[in-house]
């Protein structure tokens, strides 16, 4: 067969064990996952009313526009309806933007460690890849990625807050760093985590989408909203980039039962509260943790930490995998000697808390 050649070597994303596994391997009854930053009070109980309830016609397409998805949140965010993409999930918008954007004569910037999606594609596309490292303290390097944008590149990733690292860019220095980015560029910062955030700092990226024309924001309902079963994700820019990208899209990409636990989400804003009160709460059980026993755990605006480990991630991994909790080990992300942990209900941190502390 004739593979395009860069397939060479790839592997598919490796999504780690799953809840199934390490109950027949390790032999265990409960299994904790907090790998893959999902939300650990599950989704809005409306959403689950309606699940239990649907009813919804199988045999016909979805609505390929999305059309009340679109509207409710257009109404939320204060954007015309034709600034919206969707996506399934926000996976899915960085396969769009790549393919509609990337090609073996461009190149495109963006941090490391930091969401490996974006390289995956780029990769696909036989794009140049310029990766610059982050900071020390783990702070987006934004003069060495201006430095690393020439007249071929094409795409520049942002992650605010960042994943693994959980770090903002604070508004001032993202809006700094637009303006000094040639417009042929576009600028793509992935806010998957927006609900999360607390530090004021950070203030709203979406509203430079209304300032410069080469800015676009994803999010998704994955995380806060907690339907990552689901694939929804959206991405705001302005109407004729949204324009531009749309036949990249295939038809019928959100799925039904997607848009409508999606809409309903939206309009439940008391549990996001409420999870994001908690999370703050599950963020400090892992700060006195890691002051506790002299660890690095730096501040995270997200829903998961990093936390330093002695010796080995992989290591540390293991031992709590035996155990029955799945985390991510920063050996494999970009961050070694760090554990990546999503922050889970306050009874699975203190679990996990107390198993780290045989394991460390
Ligand atoms: N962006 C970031 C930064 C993420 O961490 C993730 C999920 N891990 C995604 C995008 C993709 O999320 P989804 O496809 O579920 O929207």
């Amino acid at each position: 067969m004739k593979w395009n050649p860069r397939l060479e070597g790839m592997r598919a994303y490796e999504p780690g064990k799953t809840i199934g596994e390490v109950k027949k391997e390790f032999g265990l009854s409960r299994i904790v996952k907090l790998a893959s930053n999902e939300n650990p009070f599950g989704c809005s109980p409306e959403v689950k009313k309606f699940i239990t309830q649907a009813g919804l016609e199988t045999a016909l397409y979805p609505d390929g526009y999305a059309t009340e998805l679109r509207e409710a949140l257009s109404d939320k965010l204060g954007v015309s309806p034709r600034q919206l993409l969707f996506g399934g999930g926000s996976d899915e918008l960085i396969v769009i933007l790549s393919r509609a954007l990337l090609s073996e004569s461009n190149n495109t910037v963006m941090p490391w460690p930091s969401f490996p999606q974006y390289r995956h594609n780029a990769r696909i596309q036989g794009a140049e890849i310029r990766e610059v490292p982050l900071r020390k303290d783990f702070s987006h390097d934004l003069d060495c990625m201006l430095k690393a944008i020439d007249e071929n590149t094409s795409l520049v990733w942002l992650c605010t807050p960042n994943n693994p690292t959980g770090g903002i860019i604070p508004h001032e220095e993202l809006e700094a760093f637009i303006r000094k980015v040639p417009e042929h560029v576009l600028v793509i910062v992935d806010n998957a985590y927006h609900e999360f955030v607390t530090d004021r700092a950070y203030g709203d990226p979406l509203n430079l989408v209304e300032e410069f024309p080469n800015v676009l924001v994803l999010r998704t309902f994955s995380k806060a909203y907690g339907l990552a079963a689901f694939r929804v994700g959206y991405a705001i820019g302005r109407e004729e980039v949204i324009t531009k990208l749309d036949p990249v899209r295939p038809p019928f990409n959100t799925n039904l039962l997607g848009q409508q636990a999606a809409a309903l989400a939206l309009a439940d804003q008391a549990f996001i509260g409420s999870t994001t009160k908690q999370n703050e709460s599950g963020k400090a059980q892992y700060a006195r943790f890691a002051e506790k026993h002299g660890l690095n755990c730096p501040r995270s605006e997200a829903n998961f930490v990093l936390m330093e480990v002695r010796g080995s991630a992989d290591a540390a991994a293991d031992e709590l995998l035996k155990r029955g909790y799945i985390v991510r080990s920063g050996d494999k992300l970009g961050t070694p000697g760090y554990l990546r942990i999503t922050v889970g209900t306050r009874e699975d941190n203190e679990g996990l808390l107390a198993a780290l502390e045989e394991v460390l």
